[in-house]
């Protein structure tokens, strides 16, 4: 006999200590009084903890197996709610608890060395700290799958179903597309940017993110725009889908274009099916999946001068410093192309050759053909091959992220993996739709590939795998080819080359 309502009480008790817990995490980064956060800290880790608990609890367990058996009855929102249950299930019951404490011991103490580390340019005090992190990983990678490579389980938690020989190709790939490109680049002048810096009012700022979340699509009365030290999107898809911006007053592209970043990410989850609300399916399926929404919107839509020829004498009138730019000036001080040190900094073109380099990295250390201690001499010498800039200390090189302090090995390749998707969705808009994105966005119809992302992509949730999704939204698997052509012509023009 299937116990499916207990299941159904199960799963809402979940999602409502997880919808509380992210209220907590939101209002601590947005809001909170700063003495109020030992209480937030202490209220989320006794949420999120629970949350943990339940999801490997036997009695979970009983009713994925009750699911399982009577899967050919029951709809396909049931069916994958157990499927993923079990899948994180697994994860966790695999590594033993006194394992997992120590790595999130570890982690938490990592990342405040590493901040320190950072601050003072020192790796040194850093390495045994990433040390320790690369063989947990490895030994919980094990305990997880021992019949796959490390870093290949590591990679499941970030793009599910996609392997690092894969990876390897389309990384090698890219590269070969876009380190010509940047080489010729480089002997043209570069795009003077100069009149983009000055005194932004903040309250100008604002107003321009709200009409530009309008123009997107993104719902506020599903969501909310805040400010935070750095820019995030959270809620509980797809009625609460929150987004937080930083202004900064010297330039107010760095807000517009993570207004469009994070408003991508935040669109995807508010166009989630209602159907699977309070489920653990309404989420974005992989972060590969999320960036492909978030980098869509700010890169291949945001950085055209399409997409801002209808909207441009609106931007003038908010934000008046503008009117000295024509749509022309603005359009190329949007995509100024420049080898840098900083990932977050980085632009669009050259973003993808910090992400191989780190994806590199992570591929020897777990392939033991790197050593920690090697790595701020592996960063200088891939940062000179691939972009030829070389940083003279650590703090601009191998410390610059916290991803590997937080031991968060695999998540990197899902930025870049986020361009490629996007642009393979955009070459097949244009396929279905007989027109150029160009003639659609000049023509003011952004809703029409929106509805497209939210027919093929949004609406499912984690309710399909990636490969899944791509297959079925463009009849093909994962293609470099796309993003390299987008890039080829719109830098041939731009650059003149
Ligand atoms: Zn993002």
């Amino acid at each position: 006999m299937m116990k499916l309502e207990a299941f159904e009480n199960y799963i809402h008790k979940m999602n409502d200590l997880s919808h509380a817990a992210m209220l907590l995490s939101w209002d601590l980064k947005t809001k909170a009084p700063k003495n109020a956060s030992d209480s937030h800290i202490s209220a989320l880790t006794t949420l999120s903890t629970e949350v943990f608990k339940m999801s490997t609890d036997e009695e979970l367990r009983g009713y994925i197996e009750d699911i399982e058996n009577h899967e050919k009855e029951l709809d396909e929102v049931t069916v994958g709610m157990a499927k993923k249950l079990k899948k994180e299930y697994v994860r966790s019951k695999n590594i033993p608890t006194a394992l997992y404490s120590q790595f999130v011991a570890l982690t938490s103490k990592a990342e405040y060395v590493w901040e320190g580390a950072k601050r003072q340019n020192d790796f040194n005090s850093f390495q045994p700290y990433l040390e320790q992190i690369v063989e947990l990983s490895k030994e919980m990678a094990h305990y997880i799958d021992p019949t796959q490579k490390a870093y290949d389980v590591l990679l499941e938690d970030f793009e599910p179903g996609i392997k690092s020989d894969q990876l390897t190709v389309i990384f090698e790939e890219l590269r070969k597309g876009v380190v010509p490109l940047v080489e010729a680049i480089k002997t043209k002048a570069p795009i003077d940017d100069s009149q983009f810096y000055g005194h932004f009012d903040k309250e100008e700022q604002r107003k321009i993110a709200h009409y530009l979340l309008k123009q997107i699509g993104y719902n506020m009365d599903s969501g909310r725009l805040d400010e935070s030290e750095h820019p995030f999107t959270i809620g509980t898809a797809p009625f609460d889908v929150r987004i937080t911006t930083h202004y900064l007053k010297e330039d107010a592209r760095s807000s517009i274009f993570s207004v469009l970043h994070e408003g991508g990410h935040g669109i995807y989850e508010q166009n989630i099916n209602p159907r699977l609300k309070g489920t653990p399916l309404a989420t974005g399926t992989s972060m590969g999946i999320h960036e492909s929404q978030s980098r869509l919107y700010e890169n291949i839509i945001g950085r055209s001068k399409a997409f801002w020829a209808p909207l441009y004498e609106e931007v003038i009138k908010i934000i008046p410093q503008y009117k000295a730019l024509d749509l022309e000036d603005f359009y190329r001080g949007i995509n100024r192309i420049e080898p840098s040190l900083i990932r977050t900094e980085a632009d669009e073109l050259t973003y993808n050759l910090h992400i191989i380099l780190r994806f590199e990295l992570e591929m020897a250390l777990f392939n033991n053909e790197i050593k920690v201690k090697d790595l701020p001499e592996a960063w200088r010498y891939k940062m000179k091959k691939y972009l030829g800039v070389v940083p003279e200390t650590d703090a601009e090189g191998v410390l610059q992220d916290t991803h590997w302090a937080g031991g968060a090995f695999g998540y990197f390749p899902s930025y870049a993996l986020g361009n490629v998707y996007g642009a393979q969705f955009v070459h097949q808009i244009e396929k279905e739709k007989g027109y150029s994105l160009e003639s659609l966005l000049q023509r003011g119809q952004l809703d029409t590939v929106s509805h497209w992302l939210k027919e093929h992509i949004h609406q499912y949730g984690a309710l399909k795998t990636p490969s899944q999704l791509i297959r079925e939204a463009c009849g093909e698997d994962i293609n470099v080819r796309p993003l390299l052509t987008y890039y080829q012509n719109k830098y041939t023009q731009l650059y003149k080359l």
